[in-house]
């Protein structure tokens, strides 16, 4: 089972060069990425490497108290932020889909957060409160991290500031958490970030600044004003390792979720899964961790819409996070507002670069059709940007290419990664529904 095209550097430039002309037209397409090598290969020649994903996975660990403590929603798992690997065969037949197995990685259901950003946002807080506690003495003759819990500790970190700019999902996941641990936060938000996920925020004691640009630039003025304060941290969306890392512990937990179903990952059982991309940090972690556990046996494919295809511009173009979408004519407007960026993450976009498997570019009309579709057949609401993994599925599935003879062979499993829903209110369900 080959899946390495062997592209000659002309063949691959016709490839990319094809692919940029669909792009400029505002074309749904599938793209399979030309400059894919073996994992060990790809992976070899970049710095970050297991050992991080080990590090931030005892990090994780060790806070598990403290986020027992704060979040009352994650005592039943201990602290564990951790989300279900679900069947979803009602789906797959709804699509018309006979071959292999269909499932579900409800990240729309994470706690804190109720998207993906739970991971990697919750993630880089926790290591920067961790960094300061010690910094300061804090965890001298503490039993465990539970102790950082508490008024006297929220006064501490009250005299720090975290910012962060968003699109909506990252700063509620920052937000929310921080506003827990005492300290003051302030979300940069672009003007497509949902009004209720700015309410949610203000209600939790966030302040949010808006702006009337898009999102790097809300990253740029949040970022500026972090660096002129020594007691603010900025997480950086565009190019944090810690975002990174935290989302790359997903992988390690979904494979012993694998494991326990019984679902095997070998040569003879490849792996698909399809990830929703905005700038590149939650879809590229996840991935960078699952080619490290399971090389050449996984199959990853990102997503994006057709007037937002960050990555894909700038994987296809080879020039990273040089380009825009704007560059190519594309609006960057899209429903799917955790998937609204213009320019990639050159720290992702390196990682990638040879390590993708392809990228899907999907219209919003058919993230609503995959929106109905999932509440039709298995009663699961997930929220628009989630369901590009949905079509991205169908996208494959139904193409016609050779390559993808080993996707529709009946051993092969496939996840889509849902990766936002759970907080999204009534209201807003109601309207999407209707649409
Ligand atoms: C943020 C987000 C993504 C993509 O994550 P990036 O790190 O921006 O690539 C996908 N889906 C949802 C619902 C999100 O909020």
């Amino acid at each position: 089972m080959q899946e390495y095209l062997s592209f000659g550097v002309n063949e691959e430039r016709t490839v990319n060069e094809h692919t940029i002309e669909k792009m400029r037209n505002g074309e749904e397409l599938l793209w399979f990425n030309p400059s894919l090598i073996k994992a060990k290969e790809a992976l070899g020649k970049l710095s970050l490497s297991m050992g991080d994903i080990d590090d931030a996975e005892r990090r994780l660990e060790r806070f598990k108290p403290f986020i027992a403590k704060c979040f009352e929603e994650t005592r039943a798992m201990d602290g564990l932020i951790e989300s279900q690997l679900d069947e979803i065969p009602y789906l797959q037949s709804a699509l018309g889909q006979k071959h292999g197995r269909l499932y579900i990685k409800r990240d729309d259901s994470l706690p804190i957060a109720g998207s993906v950003k739970a991971r990697g946002g919750i993630y880089e807080v926790l290591k920067h409160t961790e960094e300061l506690a010690e910094r300061n003495g804090l965890l001298d003759g503490m039993a465990d991290y539970g102790g950082l819990a508490g008024e006297e500790m929220r006064r501490f970190f009250g005299g720090y500031t975290i910012q962060v700019g968003s699109t909506g999902n990252l700063g509620l996941s920052i937000g929310m958490i921080s506003a827990k641990i005492g300290y003051r936060v302030i979300v940069h938000m672009s003007s497509d970030a949902k009004q209720w996920k700015k309410d949610m925020l203000r209600a939790n004691g966030v302040e949010v600044m808006e702006y009337a640009t898009d999102y790097s630039e809300a990253v740029k003025q949040g970022r500026a004003l972090s660096a002129a304060d020594e007691k603010s941290h900025f997480v950086d969306d565009e190019n944090s390792l810690d975002l990174f890392m935290g989302y790359a512990v997903a992988a390690k937990r979904l494979r012993s979720q694998l494991e326990d179903k019984g679902i095997a990952v070998d040569s003879n059982h490849p792996l698909y899964v399809y990830i929703p991309c905005g700038v590149g940090g939650a879809p590229g972690g996840i991935a960078f961790g699952l080619k490290h556990m399971l090389g050449d046996n996984v199959h990853i494919y990102f997503v994006e819409p057709v007037q937002a295809p960050c990555m894909l511009a700038a994987l296809a173009s080879g020039r990273g996070s040089a380009v825009s979408v704007k560059d190519f004519g594309l609006s960057g407007i899209t429903c799917a507002d955790g998937l609204a960026v213009g320019r990639a993450s050159q720290l992702v976009y390196e990682c990638m670069r040879e390590l993708l498997d392809g990228e899907m570019t999907v219209s919003d009309g058919k993230l609503f059709d995959c929106l109905h579709i999932l509440m039709e057949s298995e009663n699961i609401f997930i929220e628009p940007s989630a369901c590009a993994s949905i079509a991205a599925y169908r996208m494959l599935m139904d193409s016609d290419e050779k390559k993808i003879c080993a996707a529709l062979d009946d051993n092969a499993t496939h996840i889509v990664w849902a990766t936002g829903g759970r907080l999204v209110p009534e209201s807003v369900r109601a309207e999407y529904l209707s649409l």
